[in-house]
């Protein structure tokens, strides 16, 4: 049975204070509320990810990510901040190509593929994002995109390796503009990448990986979202930054 997740992004939001006042929120929430073998994930700026990890310990259902990692081990990147850094905070995962970067930063597939073998090698799991723009859906070439991205970014790892990602189909039209994909939409590119994977490497590595949604989710569609069959939790935003919002999210699967 392949796991399921709610990862929150908090992206560039909460001075360290207001975080780890969430966090704590979120961390006793899931305590007291999650019933079910999910896994809550927050992805918080690098300047919380030490303090998070002391709050989540003895809470096994809450776990702590960065939001990004450079490709390189170490040297002279002022301002970069390292997979072994993130490491050694205790952090368990990492944000990979999500859509604000490859937009604000020039993160392309190739440079995408590079951090994640630095990632994995550090031992962190990989939390990779895929998605298309509007430009490409109306163009019909979502298909496309999405294999692309797959192939050049992921798929040169060996099978053992591929089973430490997490991937998340965020339709870039739907990320914080408050228009989700509908559950059909989803499940429908969901359960095409889920093919890509069985053919890249075999069903049973197929079966196994977590495809998370994101884009617009909330405690309102997150149910029927969840209910696809191929749809294994979700990449939450802006309703991961209100404490009540995020559990009800992560509860849909209790
Ligand atoms: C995201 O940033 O990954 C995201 C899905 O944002 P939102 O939920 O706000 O659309």
């Amino acid at each position: 049975m392949r796991k399921k997740i709610v990862a929150g992004n908090w992206k560039m939001n909460l001075d360290y204070n207001e975080g780890l006042s969430l966090f704590s929120e979120i961390a006793n929430m899931v305590k007291d509320e999650v019933t079910g073998q999910q896994q809550a994930v927050i992805c918080s700026p690098f300047i919380h990810l030490h303090s998070l990890v002391q709050l989540a310990k003895g809470y096994d259902k809450i776990a702590v990510g960065a939001q990004n990692a450079h490709q390189n081990e170490s040297g002279a990147y002022t301002g970069e901040v390292s997979a072994k850094m993130i490491r050694s905070t205790g952090a368990a995962y990492v944000i990979l190509g999500h859509s604000e970067r490859r937009q604000y930063f020039g993160e392309d597939n190739q440079l995408l593929a590079a951090k994640t073998d630095t990632v994995l090698k550090n031992g962190l799991k990989p939390i990779f994002c895929i998605g298309e723009t509007l430009d490409e859906r109306e163009a019909e070439q979502h298909f496309d995109v999405i294999k692309t991205q797959l192939q050049e970014g992921l798929f040169h790892l060996s099978t053992e390796e591929f089973g430490q990602v997490v991937l998340a189909y965020e339709p870039v039209w739907a990320i914080g503009t408050g228009k989700t994909a509908t559950a059909e939409q989803a499940q429908e590119i969901h359960a095409f990448i889920r093919e890509q994977i069985a053919n890249q490497y075999n069903q049973q590595v197929a079966d196994d990986t977590t495809i998370l949604y994101g884009g617009s989710a909330n405690p309102k569609n997150a149910p029927e979202l969840f209910a696809q069959p191929d749809i294994d939790g979700g990449l939450i935003g802006g309703a991961s930054l209100k404490s009540r919002d995020f559990l009800d999210i992560v509860k849909v699967f209790n």
